[in-house]
């Protein structure tokens, strides 16, 4: 089974991936818990492209994400699923629909082009969408001290154009994707989350 979290910064991504990791890991199943951009060595490595601060044109960067996503499939998730590990991943191909698509302009169609190449047909069976108003969200990435990420700089226009395509994602996909309202605590979103996987994926 392979289980994605999504969101706009300061959702709460990585806390949950692991809260989730440790409740499939209670039901007894075999987890591995992985993050993109990264999440294998070579995609590591583009990571630190990405976020470096290069100033990339948005479709280099669209395809830098995808190049990044495949070595992360084919060394790290495919590898891990045909072993019958449930795999988590902090962020996935939505973020590129999102981020690279909806805040910075690259079409739709150029994305699905490269996720085509990229991923062969290979989808989560649960997006989780932790979802929660740009204000909030920016304020808590600020309380955790990421004031130096990239898009810290970028407006509010932006962080919104993030969540309206995040939320248009799910919404078109409904068989894979479950929307989490993420403004409660962090013990009350697991809680939630929880129970939605326990639900769809028994
Ligand atoms: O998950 P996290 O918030 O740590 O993401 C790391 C950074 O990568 C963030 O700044 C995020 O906005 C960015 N990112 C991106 N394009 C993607 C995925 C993530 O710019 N496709």
């Amino acid at each position: 089974r392979f289980i994605t979290l999504e969101g706009g910064e300061g959702a709460g991504k990585s806390t949950q991936a692991l809260r989730l990791a440790r409740h499939l890991a209670e039901r007894g199943l075999p987890v591995l818990l992985t993050r993109e951009p990264g999440g294998a060595p070579g995609a590591e490595a583009m990571r630190r492209l990405l976020l470096g601060g290069a100033g990339l044109d948005p479709v280099a960067e669209a395809m830098l994400v995808f190049a990044a996503r495949r070595e992360h499939l084919v060394s790290t998730i495919r590898p891990a699923l045909a072993a019958g590990m449930w795999v988590i991943s902090d962020r996935f191909a939505d973020s590129t629909r999102a981020y690279q698509g909806h805040g910075q302009g690259v079409p739709q169609a150029v994305i699905a082009a490269l996720a085509d190449i990229a991923l062969e047909g290979q989808a989560p069976d649960l997006t989780l969408l932790l979802d929660l108003p740009v204000d909030i969200g920016m304020a808590r990435a600020r309380r955790r001290g990421v004031a130096a990420d990239r898009y810290e700089k970028l407006d509010t226009a932006f962080h919104q154009r993030i969540r309206d395509g995040f939320r248009a994602i799910a919404a078109a996909e409904p068989g894979r994707c479950a929307t989490v309202d993420a403004t409660p605590d962090a013990d009350a979103v697991a809680a939630r989350i929880a129970a939605l996987v326990d639900e769809r994926l028994p």
